[in-house]
């Protein structure tokens, strides 16, 4: 199939992008780099009458760490994440995940702020945006405002963001302390496919190897990513070292999900991987937290 028929801009500037927005409203989409666009546009999935390019947007890229903030710009591309040693260093979770993210060639031209604002629930972006407690920065040409992930992922590719407003950047919060260690498992189809089920684990100990600080999410498993508060605090303040702890989280991790049940896996099978996933992804993250190779 080929698109219904649309006009094309491409603003030269934030202000312009905005207003263009704010003329069309919902009948205005933004286009960033196109790899989920342009297929549900081919698929008719979706038919805006205007798209607003943001390549030419130089105020949306660029990735900084300050006050334990790592900020990245919306149309700051996969890839860009991907050779970044500001991530490798703040943030290793989103280092290991971004590489799980489609196939070289997606990621060349995919943008972070594209996988927030889709908002697929089987995206790997928004879970690690959760579970590091992530902030969505949001303009309009009304002003701007800043939405903490848990609020800003509301549903299957529903988020709070209104027609005229642009994701600008997002913000991964940087967990402090020395001992630290994060791991993200998928399993997918094929490499590159999105996931099936995912977890996203970040730990931290103290001196004495008690967790100080945990963070656990899924993707893939609800319409939505899902913070696993109740498991996180079943860690804060234990040991880990018999490996029972995470068993017990990893259980209370998939407790009372609201699986989705699809071609690709039932509710059942999809809970299974979300215990599974976590309990490994806990281990390597404890691993690496202990100064072992993981
Ligand atoms: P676009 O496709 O341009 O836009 C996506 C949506 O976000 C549109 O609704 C658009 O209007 C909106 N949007 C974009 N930028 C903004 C903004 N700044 N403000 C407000 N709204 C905005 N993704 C994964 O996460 N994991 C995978 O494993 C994966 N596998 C893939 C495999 C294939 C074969 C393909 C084609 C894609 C895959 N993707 C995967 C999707 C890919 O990561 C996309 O790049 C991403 O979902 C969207 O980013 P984009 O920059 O291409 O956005």
């Amino acid at each position: 199939m080929k698109p219904a028929p649309f006009e094309y801009t491409a603003p030269g500037s934030l202000a312009e992008a905005l207003a263009v927005l704010a003329e069309h409203g919902d009948a205005a989409k933004p286009l960033a780099g196109g790899q989920s666009l342009v297929p549900m546009l081919a698929m008719r999935l979706t038919r805006p009458r205007m798209l607003v390019s943001l390549k030419r947007l130089r105020e949306l890229g660029g990735i900084r760490r300050d006050d334990g903030i790592l900020t990245i710009g919306a149309m700051t591309r996969h890839w860009e994440v991907e050779e970044s040693r500001d991530v490798a260093e703040a943030s290793p979770l989103l280092a290991e995940a971004i590489g799980l993210v489609g196939h070289p060639t997606i990621r060349s031209r995919g943008t972070v702020g594209g996988s927030i604002a889709h908002a697929d629930p089987a995206a790997e972006l928004p879970a690690v945006l959760v579970a590091l407690d992530g902030r969505v920065r949001l303009r309009s040409s009304r002003g701007e405002r800043t939405v903490p992930a848990a609020e800003f992922f509301q549903g299957m590719m529903t988020t709070a963001a209104r027609p005229d407003e642009l994701l600008t950047e997002v913000g991964f919060s940087v967990p402090a302390g020395a001992r630290r260690g994060a791991a993200f498992e998928e399993v997918a189809r094929r490499h590159g496919d999105f996931a099936m089920a995912a977890a996203a684990v970040a730990l931290t100990l103290d001196a004495d190897g008690r967790v100080t600080d945990a963070r656990i999410a899924l993707c893939g498993v609800e319409a939505r990513p899902r913070r696993c508060t109740e498991a996180e605090s079943a860690l804060r303040g234990e040991r880990l070292s018999g490996g029972e702890r995470l068993r017990d989280a990893a259980a209370l991790a998939a407790a009372g999900l609201d699986a989705l049940d699809d071609l690709h896996a039932s509710r059942a099978f999809r809970t299974h991987l979300a215990e599974v996933l976590t309990r490994r992804a806990l281990e390597r993250a404890y691993r690496r937290a202990t100064g072992g190779r993981a």
